[in-house]
């Protein structure tokens, strides 16, 4: 019954199931430890022989149920939550990737994940190419090695905006073996399904619209299970994993294979599962999804609309316009554009810094995605530690300005940004 439920029960219904005259809301299980009747139910958890909670490092009831959810929302097989959306990030290549490993993102990622994979991966020994997305396939087929495992992108490229082009990469992806990877944070499973257009695994910053009120950093990978694994290029799914008596993942978990193998190896070793108490939290803000994404689409649509139109801004970024160079992509693969708009303003960012100082409803915060309006410079911010080139390529540019809109009122966040860009 479940599989058939519309997505706007989903968020509501899945995830936690009471059985009879247990609590009707998920409760926050914070306990580390579980208790068996005897040794030998402990052993079989160790030898992953039988599932069952073993201690909070690697799972617990409270998050289980939000892995179920946000699995059933995306049309996953299974999920797993983790600290934060960095943490996804990493885990989702280096369940893959190994010292030596090879992979290709686009070039319009978010700063943090540019970072992680430019730097932090790249001294674990694991290479990657970032690439201009809107090369032809035959162009971006040159830039994949023997040793290239993924394919990584956004849906909507923070803050670039760009839409990811779903037929390319996945076609992509298949014809050369490995996984496509979205990061589909921006989108969220409402506006946005990436397994219905390609993708193998999604991951998110739950601490984004899924959580939707500033309150939870998190993150999540999701698998389609349907990746062949066993087609010659991913070993550590085929061949045995002495830390647990020589499993092999593919032959012993089938479709569960990709997840499970990250939870007991790489959540296990790092410890960087999600906190009951994050889950709970991130698990009631996904309660009404479905509500707040319909109403960040109309205040985002109206404020870009806005300054579309406004005499002192220069540019205006937003793939709900019908101005966007990406707009017909957005049409195709997304039920909204999302919450997030950029913009530029005449005289640059240092007339921007102005209007970003001057507004009084929006806040300059580094966070985006929740229910406050507030503004944001990556060029000084969040992509500050990127080169030049990094920066042009994520499509940052020195006067850009990001908007998170927010589930005020539309015409109070339009009124802020007319007194703010009057002041100049
Ligand atoms: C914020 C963000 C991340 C990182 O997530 P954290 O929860 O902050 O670690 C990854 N991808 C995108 C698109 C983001 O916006």
């Amino acid at each position: 019954m479940q599989n058939e439920w519309a997505i706007e029960t989903k968020t509501i219904q899945c995830g936690w199931e009471p059985k009879n005259g247990e609590p009707r809301v998920l409760p926050i299980y914070q306990s580390t430890t579980y208790k068996y009747d005897s040794a030998k139910e402990v052993a079989m958890l160790f030898d992953l022989e039988a599932a069952g909670h073993m201690y909070s490092r690697i799972s617990n009831p409270t998050c289980e149920a939000l892995e179920n959810k946000i699995a059933a929302l995306e049309g996953g097989v299974g999920a797993l939550v983790t600290s934060s959306g960095q943490n996804a990030s990493t885990i989702a290549i280096t369940n893959i990737c190994s010292c030596g490993d090879h992979f290709i993102a686009a070039g319009a990622i978010y700063g943090g994940t540019v970072s992680l994979f430019t730097n932090t991966l790249k001294k674990m020994g694991i290479e990657v190419t970032l690439v201009d997305a809107s090369l032809s396939i035959e162009e971006l087929k040159t830039y994949f090695k023997p040793n290239t495992k993924a394919l990584f992108g956004e849906t909507i490229a923070n803050p670039a905006l760009d839409i990811l082009d779903f037929e390319k990469l996945s076609s992509l992806a298949k014809m050369m073996q490995v996984p496509f990877i979205v990061d589909n944070t921006f989108a969220t499973p409402y506006l946005c399904r990436p397994f219905e257009h390609g993708a193998d695994i999604v991951i998110h910053s739950a601490t984004k619209y899924l959580d939707g009120h500033a309150i939870s950093v998190g993150g999540v990978i999701v698998d389609k299970g349907t990746f062949d694994w066993t087609n010659g290029k991913f070993p550590e799914f085929t061949t045995p994993d002495k830390s647990y008596h020589g499993i092999v993942y593919s032959e012993k978990f089938g479709a569960l294979a990709y997840i499970i193998k990250a939870r007991v190896q790489w959540i296990r070793d790092l410890g960087s599962y999600l906190s009951p108490m994050n889950a709970f939290l991130t698990n009631v803000g996904m309660e009404t999804l479905h509500v707040r994404m319909d109403r960040h689409c109309e205040n985002a649509l109206k404020l870009a609309t806005f300054l579309e139109s406004h005499p002192k801004v220069s540019w205006v970024n937003y793939p709900g316009l019908p101005s966007h160079k990406h707009f017909g992509r957005a049409q195709k693969y997304l039920k909204g554009a999302s919450g997030v708009l950029t913009f530029g303003v005449k005289g640059g960012m240092a007339e921007g810094e102005k209007v970003m100082n001057a507004l009084k409803l929006a806040a300059i915060v580094v966070h985006v995605a929740d229910v406050r309006t507030g503004v944001l410079h990556p060029a000084s911010m969040t992509h500050r530690q990127l080169s030049k080139e990094e920066q042009a390529l994520a499509g940052v540019t020195p006067d850009l300005i990001r908007v998170t809109v927010g589930l005020e009122n539309s015409n109070d966040i339009i009124s802020d940004f007319d007194q703010a860009l009057n002041t100049i």
